[in-house]
C-alpha cells in the first residue's frame, strides 16, 4: 500500500505571463526564485505549473511546489533543484536571470494543509520534497501556532538541507514544532534511512497524526507511506506527492 493519493485537482487556472523577481542560492544545488503573487491565494503544499517557451516555439512544462506561506507579501517562492541534464531545472539552475519572462499556472493540487485543518500534523520529506512541507511549517507559524507539527527531513548531507537554519531555529523557538533531520550520507546517521523506529518515535512525540504528508522521489514516498500505515496511521490520513526520479 502506498498511502492515499491526493484527490484530483480542479481544472487548472489559465497560464499567466510573469517575470522572475529575485534569485537566491539555497544550497549548492537548489535556488530560490521569487515571483509576484498569484491571482488567487494558494494553500500551503500546493504547486504551480511552469512553462518555458524557446525562441523556436518549443515548450516545456513542469510542476514546482510553492515554498512560501499563503499571503506572503514578498510574492510566491519556488525552490528548484538543478538536475544534471534536466531540461527545465537546468534552465533555472544555469540560465535564468532576474527579469526573465516565464509562464505560471496555478495554484494546483490537493496536497495541502491550512490552519483550519488542525493537527497533529506529521510531515516527512526527502531532498527537495521538503519544499511544500516548508510552506506548511511557515503557515503553521503564522496562523496556527497551537497545532502540533513534526517534520522528519531526510537529506544526503547538511550542506544540501534546504532551509536548514530556518527549520532549526523554528524547532528551537516555536513551541509545538519539532524537526528530525536525518543525514543519510554524513556523520553518525550515514547509511540510515527513515525506518519504523524513527516513525514510532515521531508518533510518540507528536501523538497519532490527524494529517500526514509525505513528499519526495517516487521510491522514498512509497516506502515511507507503507511505514506509516504499518505504524498504525490510517491510510486515509496519509497524503503523498511524488516529485519523480
Ligand atoms: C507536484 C510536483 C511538485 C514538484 N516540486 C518541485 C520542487 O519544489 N522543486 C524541485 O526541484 N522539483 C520539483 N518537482 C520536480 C519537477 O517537476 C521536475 O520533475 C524536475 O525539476 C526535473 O525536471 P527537468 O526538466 O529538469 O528534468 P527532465 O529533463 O525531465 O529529466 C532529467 C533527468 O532527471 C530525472 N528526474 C526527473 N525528475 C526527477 C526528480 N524529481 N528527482 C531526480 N531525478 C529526476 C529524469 O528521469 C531524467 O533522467 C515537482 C514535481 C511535481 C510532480
Amino acid at each position: 500500500m502506498n498511502g492515499a493519493a491526493s484527490p484530483p485537482s480542479p481544472s487548472p487556472s489559465p497560464w499567466r505571463a510573469t517575470v522572475i523577481r529575485a534569485i537566491t542560492p539555497v544550497t549548492p544545488r537548489v535556488k530560490s526564485f521569487r515571483f509576484d503573487a498569484l491571482d488567487r491565494p494558494h494553500r500551503a503544499g500546493q504547486h504551480v505549473d511552469v512553462r518555458l517557451t524557446a525562441p523556436d516555439g518549443y515548450q516545456a512544462q513542469r510542476s514546482y511546489s510553492i515554498a512560501s506561506a499563503p499571503g506572503d507579501p514578498a510574492g510566491i517562492e519556488l525552490m528548484i533543484e538543478g538536475l544534471e541534464a534536466g531540461e527545465v531545472s537546468g534552465f533555472f539552475d544555469t540560465v535564468a536571470e532576474v527579469g526573465d519572462a516565464i509562464e505560471l499556472r496555478g495554484p494546483v493540487g490537493a496536497f495541502a494543509w491550512g490552519s483550519e485543518d488542525g493537527g497533529p500534523v506529521l510531515l516527512i520529506g526527502g531532498g527537495s520534497g521538503v519544499v511544500p512541507l516548508l510552506a506548511m511549517v511557515r503557515e503553521r507559524a503564522l496562523r496556527a501556532p497551537e497545532v502540533p507539527m513534526l517534520l522528519i527531513y531526510s537529506v544526503r548531507n547538511a550542506a544540501e538541507a534546504i532551509a536548514r537554519a530556518e527549520l532549526a531555529a523554528r524547532s528551537r523557538d516555536e513551541t509545538g514544532f519539532d524537526l528530525t533531520l536525518l543525514l543519510t550520507r554524513e556523520g553518525a546517521t550515514a547509511g540510515r534511512r527513515i525506518d519504523r523506529v524513527m516513525i514510532d518515535t515521531a508518533i510518540e512525540c507528536l501523538g497519532m497524526p490527524r494529517h500526514a504528508f509525505v513528499c519526495g522521489g517516487n521510491g522514498f514516498v512509497g516506502t515511507v507511506a507503507d511505514l506509516l500505515v504499518d505504524a498504525g496511521v490510517k491510510p486515509g490520513v496519509v497524503r503523498t506527492e511524488r516529485f519523480g526520479g
